[in-house]
């Protein structure tokens, strides 16, 4: 028997007997309904917010953006929610068992659909015992979570003087660390796409003038190179100093490679669901930090294990997620009880409303530091003045 097939044969047996006692012992509150708002915010597309409401009147949010069809997302929560419906909030390793494999099987969509709920049941969890999230997730290693703006998103003109433009208000808001992903939309065919590779080395020089020689500079290739292009591209960003480059190119073993042959820190991972395809992916050493997204890779305890695993493996942990500040405060709260937390992403400059969708607001200290509030569960409630103002 593999050593696989071996955990799925023992989860079965002992599942029954060990669940009932825990839920006598667990306060006595099912996940009843939920409600969706979706907010307009610009041309790549809205946020999906997620409100489940348990039976005492409680309610925990999630963030279901990003999932690559909002409607099939919102579609699929509806399906995983009837599993859901009539259980404890504490529940989430049931919730996990359950439901890991068909979310698996709906690719993006229902990654998403999947790591929402989850979200709500941590932030449900929270209120009922009245403690934080990172009270549950091992206690407060960091009173501060450090995010990076990533300007990418609401960067219209893909020139040096642009990406300058969004640069410059990022740093005067206090950020020391800015991504940036400038090879977006790099043509296939030469010479256009020397000359797309040229402009986004200088986009890239551009914004390392704005942040200044002490700032933090990321750049995330979307996967756009080969290993030799990477190889290149990489050398020749040696000047600019980068904090670290992102996802240069598709696949563990050319990943690896280029790991191994260039000197600055790589990460990735974004799109990964689960410790399943996590292991392969450290082990592998496809990078340096690892950026697992709450929203995409299962969820805050499924953030907290892929956490432990790059600890392991001596790897540092940034999530991904330029999506709302919900998303933001669910890693945020996960990465304070985290000891390889390294840093967070924050999509700036996309919508002017942004920190007020939330209550308390969204405030960011100098540094782009966010202050872990000691509130029970995630600390927020969604403003609903607000996600009405946006409605989409
Ligand atoms: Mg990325």
């Amino acid at each position: 028997m593999n050593r696989r097939h071996l955990l799925t044969s023992l989860a079965a047996p002992f599942a029954a007997p060990f669940a009932a006692p825990f839920l006598k012992a667990a306060p006595q509150l099912t996940i009843e309904s939920y409600e969706i708002f979706r907010v307009k915010v610009n041309h790549r597309g809205g946020w999906v917010l997620l409100r489940v409401k348990a039976s005492n009147g409680l309610t925990g949010l999630g963030d279901a953006s990003h999932g690559g069809g909002d409607q099939n997302v919102i579609n699929l929560i509806a399906e995983f929610f009837s599993k859901a419906k009539g259980r404890s909030p504490f529940d989430v390793e049931l919730y996990r068992r359950d439901l890991i494999a068909t979310a698996e099987a709906k690719g993006r969509n229902g990654s998403v659909a999947f790591s929402a709920i989850e979200q709500a049941m941590w932030d449900l969890q929270g209120k009922a015992v009245g403690l934080p999230c990172w009270a549950l997730f091992g206690g407060k290693l960091h009173p501060t979570i450090r995010n990076y703006a990533n300007i990418n998103r609401a960067t219209f003109d893909r020139n040096p003087e642009g990406f300058a433009k969004l640069a410059e208000p990022a740093v005067r808001d206090g950020f020391t660390a800015i991504k940036m992903a400038s090879f977006d939309g790099l043509p296939k065919t030469e010479p256009a796409r020397k000359e797309g590779t040229d402009r986004g080395i200088a986009c890239i020089e551009a914004v390392r003038k704005v942040l200044g020689p002490s700032g933090d500079l990321l750049v995330d290739g979307h996967s756009n190179f080969n290993v030799a292009e990477g190889l290149e591209v990489a050398k020749r960003l040696e000047p600019s100093k980068l904090f670290w480059f992102e996802e240069i190119c598709r696949g563990i073993p050319v990943l690896a490679e280029l790991n191994e042959k260039i000197a600055m820190p790589t990460a990735g991972g974004e799109s990964i669901f689960g410790t399943k395809y996590f292991y392969p992916y450290i082990k592998g050493n496809a990078v340096d930090i690892t950026m697992p997204d709450v929203k995409y890779c299962g969820g805050m305890l499924e953030l907290r294990k892929i956490g432990a695993m790059s600890e392991a493996a001596g790897l540092p942990v940034a999530p991904h997620g330029p999506a709302s500040p919900v998303c933001n405060m669910a890693q945020a709260q996960v990465c304070a009880a985290m000891p390889n937390f390294l840093i967070l992403e924050l999509g700036y400059g996309e919508v002017p409303w942004r920190g007020d969708l939330i209550h308390p607001p969204e405030v960011l200290e100098k540094g782009g530091l966010l202050r872990i509030p000691d509130r029970p569960g995630l600390g927020i409630e969604l403003n609903e003045k607000v996600a009405a103002e946006h409605a989409l």
